[in-house]
């Protein structure tokens, strides 16, 4: 029987920051896997991140926010400018039938 090996076995924690070599590691940043100390690491919808994936992250969700908001403005007022000029043109419609 040939089992699969692992490629490579479940790497714990240990270890010491990536950005302090003299302290050890408390948790490992799941976006670029390194790991970090306590005071790098900080947990974010529980999951750790080290300092500079956390600021990637956040500014990336504003942006898109952002990007969400203008376009869901922009949606909202073309919608309203065609239901406008829609009611308009059945308004002149009916104007004309009833006269
Ligand atoms: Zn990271
Ligand atoms: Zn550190």
């Amino acid at each position: 029987m040939d089992e699969p090996a692992e490629a490579s076995p479940p790497r714990s924690t240990r270890g010491s920051c990536a950005h302090h070599p003299d302290r050890p590691g408390h948790a490992l940043c799941m976006s670029c896997r390194k790991v970090v100390c306590q005071e790098c690491a900080t947990e974010w919808d529980g999951i750790n991140y080290c300092a500079a994936c956390l600021a990637a992250r956040r500014r990336t969700m504003g942006r898109d926010s952002s990007v969400l908001g203008f376009v869901l403005v922009t949606a909202v007022s073309v919608v309203l400018v065609l239901l406008t000029a829609r009611l308009m043109v059945w308004a002149g419609v009916l104007a004309m039938e009833l006269r």
